[in-house]
């Protein structure tokens, strides 16, 4: 027990910050938390969990497509988007209403307010017409988030970002998702399985780097077969404004000398740390060249009482780790127990359409920090669509080190690629064989039993 007013104090009520709250209490600290907008943060509100419900909504495109193969008949299929993003909502605020009841629940104190640091013990929140107050901490964790970057080029201010994406009034008849990361490329999906004309402009060669190439070859493959145009290798120089009808609003001029036509532009090229007027200078925080807060293993600042974690520290910047990177911290805090953050063999997923999802090193990664590595793959239509007219394939890949036979990592595009590699990533990341993974009998018939049939 120490003489501040609370033995820790949160800055952001998103997903690290409410986990680290909820365990810190557990562990018997006293704790408070500061949120100036919403209950959950990016990934519940504007983020992860709409963006699946969306998801969702657009493969029932495919859904209704596939069903007479199988014998069934309907009439014609009818989408209203107004809906959707008024069930969405419901869903999203009955969220908000959890997280609030989780708080309350483990004892944690809410501010709503925005929350600014005077000195390393000293939090001041701002509570619209209720003032401000200060109030005073031992400990302080920085989790913030991020939030989207719009490059500074002539006419942004027509384009929105993810965040609005998921507020629009209408559908949108013809669309143009800039970036080739995470969000253009599931926004991508999402749009045109919903019906709109999708466009999406990626800067480089191949979108998704970082991902294994042959799943984003045959992910753009996929993507084009759908209809989506993928333009590679260029880039939006000025964004002009129309006066045409609301279809065609918007005219982006290419580096290439081309010009592309839309009702909507969405700019999802990476999001910063959301650290301007958080006082970090007040204390003497050091942040990298994007704004991030420099931490060590445990996710501690430079200034000792100040620790921070999830994307304002820019590691990575997933939901999950976020939350590992909060357990870490309130053990280490609280439990006596100083743990560091593990981010090794971590597994991720791009809900495109058809979804990809990985776990453990790409192969270049795994020749560099291995040398002699064993590729399996196999590439197959799946059962489900032999009797469609469907033509999607799905790809299966395994990275194995010659030497150890160590399964490094696992790649895949296609139906359900989230829930199976969920599944192997435990297998991975306990450091299972190849041999390990060919002694497990195989579920038939599965897209799955291809990661246990490799040859
Ligand atoms: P990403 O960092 O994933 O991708 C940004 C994309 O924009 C890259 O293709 C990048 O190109 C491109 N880019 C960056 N700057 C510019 C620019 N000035 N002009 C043109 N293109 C540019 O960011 P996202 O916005 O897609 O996602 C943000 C974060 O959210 C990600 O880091 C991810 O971790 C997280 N996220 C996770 C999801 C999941 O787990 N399924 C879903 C959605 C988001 P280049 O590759 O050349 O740098």
């Amino acid at each position: 027990m120490t003489d501040y007013d609370y033995d820790l104090f949160v800055i952001g009520a998103g997903s690290g910050g409410v986990r680290a709250s909820r365990m810190a209490a557990g562990y018997g600290a006293r704790v408070a938390v500061a949120e100036e907008r919403y209950l959950g943060g990016t990934c519940v509100n504007v983020g992860c969990v709409p963006k699946k419900l969306l998801v969702c909504a657009s493969a029932f495109a495919d859904h209704y497509r596939e069903a007479s193969g199988f014998g069934w008949t309907a009439g014609e299929p009818a989408f209203d988007w107004a809906q959707l993003i008024a069930n969405k909502d419901r869903e999203i605020e009955r969220l908000n209403g959890i997280y609030r009841g989780l708080l309350d629940s483990a004892g944690v104190e809410l501010f709503e307010g925005r929350a600014r640091l005077l000195d390393p013990h000293t939090v001041e929140i701002e509570h619209g017409e209720n003032g401000r107050r200060r109030v005073s901490s031992d400990q302080i964790l920085i989790a913030v988030g991020s939030w989207p970057d719009m490059p500074p080029i002539s006419g942004i201010e027509h384009a929105i970002s993810s965040n609005e994406a998921f507020y629009l009034e209408r559908l949108p008849e013809r669309v143009v998702v800039v970036g080739g990361g995470y969000i253009g490329v599931e926004f991508a999906g999402i749009f045109a399985g919903l019906g709109s004309q999708v466009t999406l402009i990626y800067r480089g060669p191949l979108f998704l780097r970082g991902f294994d190439e042959e799943v984003r070859t045959h992910l753009a493959e996929e993507m084009s077969s759908r209809g989506i145009e993928l333009r590679f290798g260029c880039q939006v120089e000025s964004i002009e404004k129309l006066a045409g009808s609301a279809a065609d609003r918007l005219r982006l001029h290419l580096d290439d000398g081309d010009s592309v036509d839309c009702g909507e532009v969405l700019y999802a090229t990476g999001r910063t740390p959301l650290v301007a007027d958080l006082g970090l200078e007040n204390c003497g925080v050091v942040v990298g060249e994007n704004g991030e807060v420099l931490v060590d293993e445990f996710s501690r600042s430079n200034v000792p009482n100040i620790w921070a974690i999830g994307d304002v520290t820019d590691r990575l910047n997933l939901t999950p780790v976020a939350i590992h990177e909060a357990m870490c911290l309130a053990r280490t805090l609280f439990a006596g127990e100083p743990t560091p953050v593990d981010h090794e063999t971590v597994a991720t997923a791009v809900f495109s359409q058809p979804p990809l999802a990985a776990v453990g090193l790409i192969e270049e990664e795994a020749r560099a920090r291995y040398g002699e590595v064993d590729v399996y793959r196999s590439r197959f239509r799946p059962l489900k669509l032999t009797l469609t007219d469907n033509q999607e394939r799905t790809l299966v890949k395994l990275i194995v080190d010659r030497s150890s036979g160590r399964v490094l990592g696992a790649h895949m595009l296609g139906a359900d690629a989230p829930e199976i590699i969920q599944g192997l990533a435990v297998a991975v990341k306990m450091g299972a064989t190849k041999d390990d993974f060919d002694a497990a009998m195989a579920i038939h018939p599965t897209s799955a039993e291809e990661f246990v049939t490799l040859r």
